[in-house]
């Protein structure tokens, strides 16, 4: 689905990633994982067409993403990809429901019944419906995060992008969050999600290491007990 292929990137002396080659296929459930500083979120951005590589390509069913124009890309964005970050980032002056359907708004690819009516349905099957129209001050972190998912997912994207969405929920809320991300993966998205957390990381089929921005290992998560020493090896290494 999405081919990376040799990005690097740097500020003015320090390379921050360098020369990171991989692919995404879909249906993938990616972790990464590495070092405070690593490259994790860069490379986040790079791969979504938030923030461009200075060498390399990123390819998405064949479309090099950074030649698009800027209003292509942004309308590419829109519609093949969602975005969860540590912080929901969802707007203040607007209810939750309003915040979910917004992006649908701006797609303007479906009827507005239609948008509205996914956004109550993906509520729903985050368990906030209750909340829908509640001020985003007056509901808990783990709410929050899942109305972030709710809207991230309002355009039915191909994948979701996610910089530590459990980064600032207690570890409760945060395996709530997992298990959400876990059922939407088995429907078919594909997701690729930065976390601190080994136990998150162990939710998704496959961890990959970064380190000094480079993509240091790779393991598939078949066997969780050998996954587990793996990550805790590499954890020993920072
Ligand atoms: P963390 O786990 O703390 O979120 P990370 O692995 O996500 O770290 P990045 O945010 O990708 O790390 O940053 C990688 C390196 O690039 C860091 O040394 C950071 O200081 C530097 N960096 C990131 N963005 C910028 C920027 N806009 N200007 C200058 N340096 C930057
Ligand atoms: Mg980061």
């Amino acid at each position: 689905m999405i081919k990376v292929k040799n990005i690097s990137k740097s500020y003015k002396d320090a390379v921050v990633l360098n020369n990171v080659s991989l692919e995404i296929n879909k249906g993938d459930f990616t972790a990464v994982m590495g070092p405070s500083g690593s490259g994790k979120s860069t490379l986040l951005y790079s791969i979504s067409s938030m923030d461009n590589p200075d060498e390399g390509e990123v390819v998405f069913e064949g479309i090099d993403v950074y030649k698009l124009s800027e209003s292509e890309l942004s309308k590419f964005r829109l519609n093949k990809m969602g975005f969860v970050f540590q912080n929901s980032q969802l707007l203040k002056n607007l209810s939750i429901f309003d915040n979910i359907i917004l992006p649908g708004m701006v797609a303007k690819r479906e009827s507005i019944e239609v948008v509205r009516a996914r956004a109550t349905e993906l509520m729903s099957k985050m368990g906030i419906e209750d909340i829908k129209d509640r001020d985003i001050r007056e509901v808990s972190g783990g709410q929050l995060q899942r109305a972030a998912i709710c809207r991230a997912m309002i355009n039915s994207p191909e994948i979701l992008f996610m910089d530590e969405p459990t980064g600032a929920l207690n570890s409760e809320a945060a395996s709530q969050v997992m298990e959400i991300l876990k059922k939407l993966n088995q429907e078919g998205i594909s997701i690729m999600l930065v976390t601190h957390d080994a136990k998150m990381a162990l939710m998704a089929k496959k961890v990959i290491y970064i380190k000094d921005g480079k993509l240091a290992g790779e393991i598939k998560l078949s066997n969780e007990k050998e996954a587990l020493a793996e990550i805790d090896l590499w954890l020993k290494t920072i």
